[in-house]
């Protein structure tokens, strides 16, 4: 096929319900009318496992010389079981796997230099050096109650009871959902159902039941932006609407066509339509956005070398995890 100019592409399916074997499986119990055999429901576990064999399968078939695959994805219940961004937990991990698997030799806790890589003898150097966080410029950005989303997330700060968020993007409101939200509510499906008002077994009209009030929000929190449209716009179509709600549900404060003037003891000083306000907070975190980290790569190149960029250091913008991946398969596979 190759040879001919021909390409291979795969098709995997999960044949579910349907397989006409003893052991199919689905993620409830019962028969398919078209099928002599009973489904076992798949526990959470088994759900993973089947998405890790997915992943697997896609990886051998690209071993074995195919050019690409396709996932029929007809029972994307395996999916949609697992709501919550949980998912990356699963893909970090598959990657470890494949890197074992490859004998991938791997040095962390290691800062790569310029030096170190210029004169290892490297065929090819690719750089996914990532990004850092953008610091505004107004003054008071470097008080200490003005913090990165960087520490937040990572456990280094634990924000106090009032915060404002500067920077309505997905990080903004990822950091907002972290401070507000319920990681179990994304991890275990019937936490899931209560909060949403889903009736999983479809005995109430239209399948919703009425939502479960959650606790009284953990703390306050208030969201700033630049530009003067709706927060939120620009989130992804299919996910925003559920980041807005939740976060109206918690009474976040949304404010934009913001201009920050300064932080200090008093709080967060800003100006909106001309008007200046202060708002008092605990902290502030600064979610205004990134630029591509290429130290390195700068470096490098003014050693005459010629390193590839790829993912967040080439392309800040955006939450685009696809996009750097696709961007690293892409390249690999011309070396
Ligand atoms: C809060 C948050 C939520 C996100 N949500 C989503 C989402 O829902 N969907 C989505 O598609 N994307 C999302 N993203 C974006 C996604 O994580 C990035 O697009 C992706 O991680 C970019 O991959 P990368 O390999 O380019 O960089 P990174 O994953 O940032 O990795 C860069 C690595 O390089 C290391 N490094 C830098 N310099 C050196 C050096 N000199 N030596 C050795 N190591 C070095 C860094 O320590 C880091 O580990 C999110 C990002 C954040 C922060």
């Amino acid at each position: 096929m190759h040879e001919a100019g021909g390409k291979l592409v795969l098709q995997i399916l999960h044949a579910g319900r349907y397989a006409k074997v003893p052991e199919c499986v689905a993620p409830s119990p019962g028969k398919a009318r078209i099928n002599t055999f009973s489904r076992h429901a798949l526990t959470t576990d088994e759900v993973w496992g089947t998405i890790a064999d997915f992943a697997d399968t896609a990886a051998l078939a690209i071993e074995a010389g195919y050019d690409g695959v396709e996932v029929m994805g007809s029972e994307g219940y395996l999916a949609k079981m697992v709501p919550g961004k949980a998912e990356f937990h699963e893909m970090l991990r598959y990657f470890r796997v494949r890197l074992d698997k490859l004998k991938v030799t791997l040095r962390l806790g290691e800062a790569a230099t310029p030096e170190a890589l210029a004169t290892s003898g490297f065929d090819e150097i690719v750089l996914a050096t990532g990004v850092s966080p953008r610091v505004p410029d107004f003054a008071g950005v470097d008080y200490p109650k003005a913090v990165s989303y960087l520490d937040v997330l990572s456990g280094k700060v634990t924000p106090g009871q009032r915060v404002a968020i500067i920077g309505a993007g997905g990080i903004g409101f990822d950091v907002a959902e972290f401070l507000l939200g319920d990681a179990e509510e994304s991890l275990d499906p019937q936490a899931f159902f209560r909060a949403w008002g889903v009736d999983p077994k479809s005995v109430t009209p239209g399948g919703l039941t009425a939502a479960v009030d959650t606790d009284a929000p953990r703390r306050s929190v208030f969201m700033f932006q630049r530009k003067d449209e709706p927060l939120g716009k620009r989130l992804g179509k299919s996910t925003g609407w559920i980041l807005k709600a939740r976060l109206r549900k918690a009474n976040v404060g949304m404010t934009a066509g913001a201009t920050y003037d300064a932080i200090d003891d008093e709080g967060l000083h800003y100006t909106v339509q001309g008007n200046p306000h202060v708002l008092p907070v605990d902290h502030v975190v600064l979610c205004a956005g990134q630029n591509s980290n290429r130290t390195l790569y700068d470096q490098l190149v003014a050693r005459g070398l010629k390193p590839r960029l790829i993912g967040g250091a080439d392309v800040a913008s955006e939450l685009d995890a696809l996009r750097a991946i696709d961007q690293a398969t892409r390249l690999a596979v011309t070396l």
